[in-house]
């Protein structure tokens, strides 16, 4: 059965780039394939732009800022609320076509969709609350004040493990704001994307507002980057090429943000309860089959509680069903390719090869050439890669500690700082780990943290600014300063 036979609406599955309001052909005619991970078979093609074609998708953006930045922000307030009920009206397609390219299971495509849209919303309300200020005046007959106003035209570029989330947390900010949006999804993922342009142009989304190209990364994101016309970029993906794209946006000293890769802890204390530390930890290292940017990458349990945690946690991780995630009852979908499981087992290798123990993980029990199961070490040292890299798969690696400055240096030890977990009930040792933890989130006794009303991002080399929350939309926010003088006597001035 093909993507589109799936779909209760067929016209939700497009395989052209959508610029300024248009579905658009590569004019070079150069074409990349999607293939369905869980499966390998070919889902569909897309085209690969042309540089003319990017800078075509900026020159549409540059035009639709003129009329989107006029609009009131309750008019922006509307089209977006009605993108939206879109969005949540064919949430069961947009979620097959989210399993389809990415392989998450479907509760877990559903949920996506469900937060994805949240942020619509979220930022939809927030765009009427771009408040500026008022400034007391040091000048004498004077009225001094800020207004905020919309940065300009946004390049967004997303990553594929949440592929329509991580778009709308960008798009919906920005556009709020009064910016239109290129959006560069990843090439694993780009039907999510299109997708979202077609439920936009349903909306009511003027055209060249919100714009997908398709093409080569680096061809494409080196356009948007030098391009002075884009004023603000915003990247969610690797550490690696985030310091890429924050050099090469140097040239036109843009506004940057940045949502990079983690490398989390999850922090047990010694009076936690074995079992529920080990469940919730199991919860916080699988979704979306440990290819989380937020996945609990170094257990760190203390080690009155070490042995019984690792055999309630394998316990726990021998229930997980692995296989195709468009079938029920799948807790764990494919990785996202084959480079992917190589890279999973190479980490897995070098950690045995340094000391580590293997308690679970039979890798010929996986149901294909794209899957990994679940794999369970212990003994991790912070020389091994499963500690130092964030590992993207699930492998779950333990590290016995023994008091709090032990712990708050060993979950530091990383040039990451987007997330930390912590699970335990004495208030002065969670007082104490969420001051120490150099982390952007900290997770108390929680494995669900995000959601539209937070902060979401983080510190060291996870990242530059936040988004969601009250704040995200300021990434897309020029403040201007007014200083209104010769006005006789102001009183209260
Ligand atoms: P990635 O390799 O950095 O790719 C992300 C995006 O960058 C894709 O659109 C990709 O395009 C593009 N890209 C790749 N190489 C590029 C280059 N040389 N120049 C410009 N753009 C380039 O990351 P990924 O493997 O897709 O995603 C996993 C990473 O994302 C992890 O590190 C994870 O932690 C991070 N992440 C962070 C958050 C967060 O909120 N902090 C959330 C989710 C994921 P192509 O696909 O076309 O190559």
């Amino acid at each position: 059965m093909t993507l589109s036979n799936m779909l209760s609406d067929p016209r939700l599955f497009r395989q052209y780039a959508y610029v300024d309001g248009k579905w658009t052909h590569g004019d070079g005619g150069r074409e990349d394939t999607v293939f369905n991970p869980a499966t390998g078979e070919a889902l569909g093609h897309i085209p690969l732009l042309e540089t003319e074609q990017v800078s075509a998708a900026i020159d549409a953006a540059e035009a639709a800022f003129v009329q989107w930045r006029a609009l009131r922000a309750d008019e922006r307030c509307e089209r977006l609320l009605a993108w939206y009920d879109l969005l949540q009206a064919h949430r069961e397609d947009l979620a097959t076509i989210m399993t389809l390219e990415q392989g998450k299971p479907m509760p877990d495509a559903r949920g996506e969709v469900e937060y994805g849209a949240s942020f619509v919303r979220w930022f939809a309300e927030e765009g009427k609350r771009t408040f500026g200020e008022t400034i007391p005046s040091h000048i004498p007959n004077a009225a001094l004040g800020t207004l905020k106003e919309p940065v300009g035209v946004a390049a967004l570029i997303t990553p594929w493990n949440f592929p329509l989330a991580m778009i709308t947390r960008k798009a919906a900010a920005a556009m709020a704001a009064g910016c239109p949006v290129i959006v560069k999804p990843a090439h694993e993922t780009p039907f999510s994307a299109l997708a979202l342009a077609e439920l936009a142009e349903r909306a009511g989304i003027p055209a060249g507002v919100f714009n997908v190209v398709l093409g080569e990364a680096a061809e494409v994101s080196k356009i948007l980057c030098f391009d002075d016309r884009v004023k603000a970029l915003s990247f969610t993906g690797s550490t690696r090429v985030g310091r890429l794209l924050l050099e090469q946006c140097a040239n036109t000293v843009k506004r940057v943000s940045l949502e990079l890769g983690g490398n989390a802890p999850f922090i047990v204390g010694p009076d936690m309860d074995p079992k529920e530390a080990a469940y919730a930890a199991v919860a916080a290292k699988f979704q979306t089959a440990g290819q989380d940017c937020l996945a609990a990458n170094r257990i760190l349990v203390h080690e009155s509680i070490h042995d019984a945690f690792v055999e309630q946690f394998a316990s726990r991780m021998a229930a997980l069903t692995v296989g195709n995630g468009i079938e029920a009852e799948v807790d764990l979908g494919p990785l996202i390719h084959r480079q992917a499981v190589e890279k999973a087992a190479s980490i897995v290798d070098d950690a045995l090869s340094q000391g580590a123990t293997l308690v679970a993980g039979d890798q010929l029990e996986a149901p294909g050439p794209n899957f990994f199961m679940p794999t369970l070490l212990t003994g991790v040292t912070p020389q091994m890669k499963v500690w130092r890299e964030e590992n993207f798969a699930p492998v779950a690696g333990i590290t016995a500690y023994g008091d709090d400055d032990q712990v708050i240096e060993m979950a530091n030890d990383t040039e990451y700082g987007l997330a930390a977990y912590v699970y335990t009930h004495d208030i002065r040792r969670i007082w104490k780990l969420l001051r120490a933890l150099e982390y952007g989130m900290v997770a108390v006794n929680s494995v669900k943290m995000t959601g539209p009303p937070i902060p979401f991002g983080g510190v060291k080399q996870s990242g530059l600014g936040r988004e969601g929350g009250v704040t995200g939309i300021d990434e897309y926010l020029e403040t201007k300063y007014y200083c209104l003088g010769a006005l006789g006597s102001v009183s209260g001035s």
